[in-house]
């Protein structure tokens, strides 16, 4: 709690647009809430960014002594192809390409989604509810929505009655977004009749015979709307107030635009009071698209099978790459920023290693003048990161700090100018930055026999898995091995040799 009152946190507030000082709505408590995937494809990098964005707002919370609870949610229904609420839903579509069941999509991605956090070291969130597990409470919201003439019915369907909304709240508050140029915006758009506003969305659909995931309502079969989910589960687990709610900029409009209409038509509440955004990754100054060939999947990077990659990175790499940038700037991922970032991260695990193995015997019991630098460079830190979480510009103080440390190492300056104790707090401080809250990893350093005698004989059993054409196997061997660290590299020669990460 000490720490607490001495750093306060400040938030750039999209919904203010402005930076503000953060007061949970609980001394010493804060809920947050963080829409999660929609699970009917592998996540891409960018879809890591952002979640490993908000992994380090949860970690350095609770290094700051908060007491977090992380609601982050599972989107397995509800989702269509258009964010409007139009479209195919996305879990059935996939499922007709795959020839799976619609739940078996939710099941193989979702599991896929959690094996991806953890290899990027992200903590999993302390509540992760899903849409599919929450009908009753969307029905019950809908029917609240009707009740207060927010909401009506045409032909199954429930849609939100946004002109109505707008008559006493602010549609667009978040986004900033007109509703007279949205209405002139949306007016051509198919697949819009039956509403009694094109500006209208779905809180409800009507199912049609061949729709898997449908579910009984007072309005017959149906699904319910994609943002209704978060306005739900947010509140059914934080409260009708709560402190911050993040996702990636993409989702301010509609979707966040749509959860605080629907909040405050409900309960007169807006849910969130702090919302965090965070920008886009993109590749080789790209956007990311499947068209354009730049698309990168985070297993990707572990096994630098990619033709726009030099050779693999590791998951800490790439962590470290995404805390360089703002989480609210774009960041461009390139080989030359890979590189760097391999160089950066040696450079301060290496730093970690050596004061974690100093001799501090040696050092004076009593404190010293020079401690005083000490005490800045930690204060520096914390300010930068309590200031929106500035990554990037705490790293500047971290790498001052490992290059004093390699000073002391290479007895280019004497370590005796500092006490025992400051000496021990900043062990204590450095690695408690590197590891707990920017989350990055030891790396376990291996050379051993061992290894090399075990990895040839699997390098062999994959090479025999190819020659007789099992390529389902060989892409196990690679992938399991890739999620353990281990990167397998196929040369031009047919040979393959095998990196740690
Ligand atoms: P989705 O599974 O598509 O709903 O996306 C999950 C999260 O990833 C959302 O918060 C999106 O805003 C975010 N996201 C999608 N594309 C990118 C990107 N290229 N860079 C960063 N975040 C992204
Ligand atoms: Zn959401």
């Amino acid at each position: 709690m000490k720490k607490l009152e001495k750093y306060p946190v400040l938030i750039f507030n999209t919904l203010s647009r402005k930076k503000e000082e953060f007061k949970s709505l609980i001394p010493g408590k804060v809920g947050m809430y963080v829409c999660g995937p929609t699970v009917y494809n592998e996540p891409h990098i960018g879809n890591v960014r952002t979640f490993t964005s908000f992994d380090l707002v949860y970690r350095l919370l609770i290094y700051l002594g908060y007491k977090v609870r992380y609601v982050r949610n599972i989107t397995d229904a509800g989702h269509l192809t258009n964010d409007r609420g139009e479209g195919v839903n996305r879990m059935e579509s996939q499922a007709k390409l795959e020839q799976l069941e619609p739940m078996e999509i939710v099941q193989k991605y979702t599991v896929s989604f959690h094996k991806i956090m953890e290899m990027f070291n992200n903590y999993p969130p302390t509540i992760e509810p899903t849409a599919t597990g929450h009908i009753v409470e969307q029905i019950e919201m809908i029917e609240n929505l009707i009740s207060k003439n927010f909401a009506y019915e045409v032909n199954g369907s429930v849609y939100f009655d946004v002109q109505e909304y707008s008559e006493k709240f602010n549609y667009g508050e978040l986004s900033g977004r007109k509703i007279d140029e949205l209405i002139a915006g949306y007016r051509d758009l198919d697949g819009q009749e039956e509403k009694r506003n094109s500006i209208d969305f779905a809180l409800w659909k009507k199912a049609s015979p061949e729709h898997i995931m449908q579910w009984r309502s007072p309005w017959g079969m149906g699904f319910p709307g994609w943002h209704l989910e978060c306005s739900v589960m947010s509140t059914k687990y934080l409260g009708e107030d709560f402190d911050i709610h993040g996702g990636g900029m993409d989702l301010k409009f509609p979707h966040h635009e749509c959860e605080i209409a629907q909040n405050k038509a409900s309960c007169n509440h807006g849910g969130a009071k702090y919302w965090m955004h965070t920008n886009m990754l993109n590749f080789n100054g790209q956007k990311m698209s499947k068209s354009l060939g730049n698309s990168i999947l985070p297993i990707q990077f572990l096994t630098g099978d990619h033709p726009l990659l030099d050779k693999a990175y590791s998951a800490n790499t790439v962590r470290f790459l995404f805390l360089q940038t703002h989480y609210s700037s774009e960041l461009d991922v390139n080989i030359k920023g890979l590189q760097d970032a391999e160089k950066g991260l040696n450079k301060l695990l290496s730093a970690s290693e050596i004061i974690s193995k100093l001799d501090t015997l040696k050092l004076s019991k009593t404190s010293l003048p020079d401690d005083n630098s000490i005490e800045a460079w930690k204060e520096t830190v914390l300010k930068d990161l309590c200031d929106d979480f500035n990554t990037s510009k705490s790293l500047a103080t971290m790498f001052e700090i490992a290059t004093e440390i390699n000073a002391w190492q290479n007895k280019q300056k004497p370590i005796e100018i500092y006490s025992l104790g400051a000496i021990e707090g900043l062990k204590t401080f450095f690695n408690d930055i590197i590891f707990e809250v920017f989350g990055l990893k030891k790396e376990e350093k291996s050379n051993s026999g061992a290894l090399d005698a075990t990895m040839k004989l699997i390098i062999d059993l994959r090479a025999k898995a190819r020659e007789s054409k099992d390529w389902a196997t060989s892409d196990q061997i690679r992938d399991q091995l890739a999620t353990a660290g281990i990167a397998i590299k196929d040369q031009k020669d047919g040979e393959s040799s095998y990196s740690v990460n």
